[in-house]
């Protein structure tokens, strides 16, 4: 077939709308595909941050027993938790002051042992929850029935001795079983632990560990810190989160939430 010069030009302009109609629709193809491939990964790669050994004993564990246990909440809004554990120690009343100084809430998980009329007024503002993480910091895993039961009894009375009704429990190490549970659930508490890992117990301090919680936090994550970590650094997540647009809310206001599904 031949075409006329004026057939040519319309054949070329046609040809090139359809060549470039097909660039848009490839460029839509790959968009879309870029879109969802990165949905994935920010849910399997950020949602928890913690280390490879914690992850499998987590997975490894029946799901009626870990799931006694809220690790984050599922959740769009840009909430999330500060959590501090094996409290009281020096750094107590530095933590409690900047986080009252920036009215930021969170939640205490207290070696029980160590509680003294002093220091335990440190934690006594409306922006804390204070609760068992155990009478001493040993691994649940290895004790008894009864030495749990031990433990997790006698923290729950030194609290409430102090006026303090704890509501929740985190066991040392993250390290629970059957036993745990029964004895928890036995004692009113609910079961809390984490889904991002600060490492501050890891060596991690300065930018190291800022940029490491700023990086991996998502909306309902909690968080763990331990009662060592520095001011400094304490006020940087602070700010970070917050010019993130997070908002730091209580245990009481994230359990608003489903939980998300455990490792
Ligand atoms: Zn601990």
């Amino acid at each position: 077939m031949r075409l006329s010069h004026k057939g040519q030009f319309f054949f070329t302009i046609l040809a090139s709308k359809i060549l470039s109609l097909n660039k848009v629709l490839l460029f839509l193809l790959l968009l879309s595909s870029e879109i969802i491939y990165s949905q994935n990964d920010s849910v399997s790669i950020t949602k928890y941050a913690i280390p490879s050994h914690f992850e499998s004993f987590i997975s490894m564990m029946d799901s009626s027993v870990k799931n006694a246990f809220v690790f984050c909440v599922n959740t769009t809004d840009s909430i999330v938790v500060l959590t501090f554990d094996d409290g009281p120690l020096a750094m107590t009343k530095n933590i409690t002051d900047t986080l009252k100084q920036y009215k930021c809430p969170a939640a205490f998980f207290v070696i029980t042992k160590n509680i003294s009329e002093k220091n335990v007024s440190y934690y006594l503002d409306t922006l804390f929850t204070l609760s068992i993480h155990g009478y001493t910091h040993s691994n649940y895993t290895k004790l008894s029935y009864n030495e749990v039961e031990k433990e997790i009894k006698g923290s729950k009375d030194i609290l409430l001795e102090n006026g303090i009704t704890p509501k929740y429990f985190r066991p040392p190490y993250g390290a629970f079983d059957c036993k745990t549970v029964k004895i928890m659930q036995d004692y009113q508490l609910k079961g809390i632990l984490w889904n991002i890992d600060s490492y501050d117990w890891n060596g991690y301090a300065g930018e190291k560990l800022v940029d490491r919680v700023l990086k991996y936090t998502v909306p309902g994550s909690i968080v763990l810190f331990h009662e060592r970590i520095h001011t400094e650094d304490l006020k940087k997540i602070i700010i970070g989160l917050r010019s993130m647009g997070y908002r730091m809310v209580s245990l009481d206001e994230l359990l608003q939430y489903p939980a998300c599904p455990p490792p």
